[in-house]
């Protein structure tokens, strides 16, 4: 049996991620042993009778930006010399499959949540190894990306999926390419056929035509993967 990877997350919102995490393939995860995860509200590493993790921006400027101490004593209570600790940030490398499964490889995992106005630089350059961002746009917390990373590796742990585990390997990404279309039952709805080639039982042509429509399907929303 792998060996269960810990994740940690930190953040002002934990009981939005526990709702996630208590559901379908993460629960399931959980519960078999493949992965323990831990949320953990920021506010506990706060020693004010406001309970504060935030304030305003040294240079003035709008808005607030969260405070080291808190950050710096969260993550630290529970960093080990196997954890590897990530800052959700837009700012960060962007995500993909393939950091997913680099990740998913790790033993302990420390995700940190930023709000307002992102966290303040020191965190960034002494306390966290790497900052992720999982796309090119801002969200008003962490606790989404964070979700995002999450699903995205622990379903690639062996052993998460069960027999859904060799569909992993032709999904989107895995060879660089968009996966083809699928199609079920009926065959025929509302006069839309479904291809006479995936009715016809020979193997080798479908996966031809599968390749072919991975190819086409890549061309036309994602060029930048074929470059
Ligand atoms: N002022 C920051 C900027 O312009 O880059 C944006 C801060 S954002 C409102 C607050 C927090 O949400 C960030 O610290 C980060 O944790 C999270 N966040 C927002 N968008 C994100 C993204 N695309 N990827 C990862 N985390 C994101």
């Amino acid at each position: 049996m792998p060996a269960c990877l810990k994740i940690d997350v930190i953040s002002i919102f934990p009981e939005i991620l526990d709702a996630y995490l208590g559901e379908s393939m993460m629960k399931r995860a959980a519960q078999a042993g493949l992965v323990s995860f831990r949320t953990i509200d920021l506010r506990n590493h706060t020693h004010d009778v406001h309970r504060s993790v935030d304030d305003r921006p040294y240079g003035g400027g709008p808005g607030m930006v969260m405070r080291p101490e808190p950050l710096f004593e969260a993550v630290e209570a529970v960093r080990t010399p196997e954890s590897r600790v990530i800052l959700m940030s837009p700012q960060g490398r962007p995500f993909t499959q393939a950091r997913a499964g680099e990740l998913s490889g790790e033993k302990h995992l420390i995700l940190v949540c930023g709000h307002y106005e992102g966290v303040d630089e020191r965190v960034r350059g002494a306390l966290v190894d790497e900052e992720i961002s999982i796309g090119d746009y801002v969200l008003t917390n962490g606790i989404l990306p964070a979700a995002v990373v999450i699903d995205a590796l622990v379903r690639l742990i062996p052993g998460v999926l069960g027999a859904g585990e060799e569909a992993v390997e032709k999904e989107s990404f895995q060879d660089g390419l968009l996966e083809h279309p699928q199609y079920t039952r009926p065959a025929e709805f509302r006069g839309m056929k479904v291809p006479e080639i995936l009715l016809s039982g020979n193997h080798e042509e479908i996966a031809r035509w599968r390749r072919d429509q991975s190819l086409r399907e890549t061309r036309k929303n994602r060029p930048d993967l074929l470059s």
